[in-house]
């Protein structure tokens, strides 16, 4: 754990802990759990962080973020958690810019590029990550999302804040189960210039002439579909069975389907396999 909270109820990260100043009473951070932790020094190959020790007390429950290592649905879920919890109260900040343009086969003209990154940098300095954080700089594929959220602890993902078009977001905004995104798509509350990740499990494959649909399982009337249209078909070679049954993480922009009145259905176009990443 990077963090635990005080006997004050403040929140501490393992590199500003003093024990003579803040007190040996060091708690796990997750409301849930709150067991007694105690400090580890960093030395030349590990940082600096707090641990149960097993014994009486100090041992993480069940629904604490910290008791297993979290599938990435359930680090999503606590991230999320995590950042309501503790927002305004001390949780420290690490700003990664992410910027995933290189995925659209589209996205060729590297003079656009440049201007996009001139104008990024003017409006939006980045905050240099210390060296010893262990969390990239920046995002540019959807590998390293997900190499984000399995390679960290929730606390610590908890505090990153990702740089997109000017703005900076608490990664949880952007990253949604699929079922959560489409109900925030059709209450109007996501931002409409804004790309997201979902995650699910694909059940359908449908191909047609013009258009592939890759369907996730229908949740109480919800439909989402990722959608491939005809011109990138070359830059989409996953076979069916290479899609059915398996839990992915994609990329987009969400829009609803209007076509057909009868339901909500959402749709998220895809142009490449460089949209998916499977979890
Ligand atoms: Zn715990």
């Amino acid at each position: 754990m990077h963090s635990a909270i005080l006997q004050n109820g403040k929140l501490i990260t393992a590199m500003e802990y003093i024990k003579e100043l803040h007190g040996s009473q060091i708690f796990c951070l997750d409301p849930s759990c709150k067991s007694p932790v105690s400090f580890v020094p960093g030395t030349d190959s590990v940082a600096a962080h707090f641990k149960t020790s097993g014994k009486g007390g100090s041992i993480h429950t069940p629904n604490c973020g910290f008791y297993k290592s979290l599938s990435f649905q359930d680090s999503v879920t606590k991230v999320s958690e995590y950042q309501q919890v503790f927002k305004n109260k001390g949780l420290n900040e690490i700003v990664i810019r992410m910027n995933l343009n290189a995925l659209d086969p589209d996205y060729q003209s590297k003079t656009v590029e440049r201007e996009d990154n001139k104008k990024e940098d003017k409006e939006d300095p980045v905050i240099k990550v210390k060296n010893d954080n262990p969390t990239p700089q920046t995002l540019n594929t959807l590998k390293a999302v997900k190499k984000l959220f399995t390679s960290n602890e929730p606390d610590l993902l908890a505090s990153i804040l990702i740089s997109i078009k000017g703005i900076k977001l608490p990664i949880s905004y952007l990253i949604r189960n699929y079922t959560e995104a489409h109900d925030a798509l059709w209450a109007e509350n996501l931002n409409s210039n804004l790309p997201y990740f979902v995650h699910g499990t694909i059940e359908k494959v449908i191909r047609r002439e013009k258009v592939w649909y890759i369907n996730f399982s229908i949740v109480d009337g919800r439909y989402f579909s990722l959608v491939v249209f005809e011109p990138y078909f070359k830059h989409f070679t996953y076979k069916d069975e290479q899609l059915i049954g398996k839990e992915i993480l994609s990329y987009g922009h969400l829009k609803k389907n209007t076509f057909t009145k009868s339901r909500e259905s959402t749709e998220m176009q895809i142009k490449s396999n460089k949209y998916l990443a499977f979890l």
